[in-house]
């Protein structure tokens, strides 16, 4: 692997030189849903398909902007990474009169939806992403919207924990624009009952998410951002991960459980003071660094008849994310449950290859989990359907080989340094045109 290559011209690179090189890797091999339409399309001479997603599920509407991508853009984990789209407030307006017509459609047929989320590929509060005329477009459209469609209860953004504020010059943590204007918007509308920023957090474990994950955030500025959302009334919700990569199946339970009990625990009590948090199982999805490396541990095996270290396996069962919930309640938390919802997965269409993005055993929960989301009492409580989750014969195996696992002493920095080794010796191709086979 040329790595010194790889570095020239990228900015903000770790001090370490290793992991520099490993920041940087997944930085070029981030390909994005946007990125394969947008570039592969273009090679074939026609326009993109279209500049907005929409998603739903029983109550809950979601529009996610195509956009440029994520100026962060290195996360092991993620695909979302840079494109040629130029959204305008054109598009943007047209995008969300569609999204607007879709819930009006919906409401015909009596699914009514209480729950909006808006994102973008990375930060829809983000102006290198998403234009500023364009986020005021879109406040213009949902108060359009908000005014026809009364059922609203939840509006939703998801973003980057940066684009919320910025230290002026005397130190003093303040609101970014795109807040402000946020808040404005949320003191005209009353009439909703809760206004929620979303932001990723992955695991409260900072050397975790700063060697393995390649997602550096900074605590106290984290904390920051969340103490002035919560001063003006705006409720935050942390996507926390279920299954996280380089882990064995028992560090990845206490690790995600952990994370929620410090994410929910307040910040007098030296937590993070999240509202509400959204627990998730890793997708490992082309074009990332996870499925590169996953891909080079498989080529290594194959050429030393060799087998993977017990926290580098390609095997995400949903059944982890099962046990993280089971241990809530093991451990007497299982009031927490109420403020733990689980992300939606399965039935999206993401790749046309299902096994790459959905997590092993998916099916077998997802009636369950989408029951769990509505966040019912009696017979379907969370804490019933994760009681009834824990019995299934599926769980109960994965339990018993998740309790038999060895050990590991390894470090998250050794772990990271094997990833080093493994990439130089299998020095696997990551070239741009491999990004348009995704649309073959
Ligand atoms: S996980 Fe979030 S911060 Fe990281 S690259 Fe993806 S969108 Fe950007």
């Amino acid at each position: 692997m040329n790595w010194e290559n790889l570095k020239k011209n990228e900015k903000a690179l770790p001090e370490d030189s290793m992991l520099a090189d490993l920041y940087a890797l997944s930085r070029k091999i981030k390909g994005t849903e946007v990125n394969t339409t947008v570039s592969c399309n273009s090679i074939n001479g026609e326009s993109p398909r279209n500049f907005s997603n929409q998603f739903f599920m029983n109550a809950f509407g979601q529009i996610s902007f195509m956009s440029p991508g994520c100026k962060i853009g290195q996360c092991c984990f993620c695909s979302y990474g840079a494109s040629d789209v130029k959204l305008t407030p054109e598009i943007v307006a047209k995008e969300m009169d569609k999204f607007k017509l879709t819930i009006l459609e919906k409401q015909k047929q009596g699914q009514n939806i209480y729950s909006i989320l808006l994102d973008s590929v990375g930060s829809i509060l983000d102006y290198n992403e998403f234009p500023k005329e364009c986020l005021d477009v879109v406040f213009e459209k949902l108060n359009e919207l908000l005014d026809e469609i009364k059922n609203i209860q939840n509006v939703i953004f998801e973003t980057h924990y940066q684009t919320l504020g910025s230290y002026d010059e005397k130190g003093n943590y303040v609101a970014s624009n795109a807040i402000e204007k946020l808040i404005e918007f949320k003191n005209k509308h009353p009439e909703i009952g809760t206004f929620i920023i979303e932001l990723g957090f992955e695991t409260a474990n900072s050397e975790l998410r700063d060697t393995l994950l390649f997602k550096h955030l900074d605590d106290e500025t984290y904390k920051k951002s969340v103490k002035l959302l919560k001063e003006n009334g705006i409720e935050v919700d942390v996507n926390v991960m279920a299954t996280l990569p380089f882990l064995s199946a028992k560090e990845q339970i206490s690790q995600s459980s952990e994370s929620i009990l410090k994410a929910l625990s307040p910040l007098s009590d030296n937590g993070y003071g999240i509202d509400c948090v959204t627990l998730f199982p890793l997708n490992v999805r082309k074009y990332t660094f996870c499925n590169y490396v996953f891909n080079a541990q498989e080529a290594y095996n194959k050429k030393h008849k060799a087998c993977s270290p017990q926290w580098m396996k390609k095997d995400f069962p949903i059944w982890s994310m099962v046990a993280t919930l089971n241990h809530l309640i093991e451990i007497g938390r299982e009031d927490l449950l109420k403020k733990v919802s689980v992300a939606w997965f399965g039935g999206r269409g993401i790749s046309k290859d299902n096994s790459e993005v959905y997590p092993r055993d998916w099916e077998e929960t997802y009636d369950d989990f989408v029951l769990y989301r509505k966040n019912l009492s009696g017979e379907n409580s969370r804490v019933n359907i994760i009681k009834r989750l824990a019995k299934h014969p599926k769980f109960i195996k994965f339990m018993e080989e998740t309790m038999s696992e060895n050990s590991t002493d390894l470090s998250y920095y050794d772990r990271a340094g094997y990833l080093h080794d493994l990439i130089n010796e299998m020095n696997l191709p990551y070239t741009e045109e491999s990004k348009c086979n995704a649309f073959e």
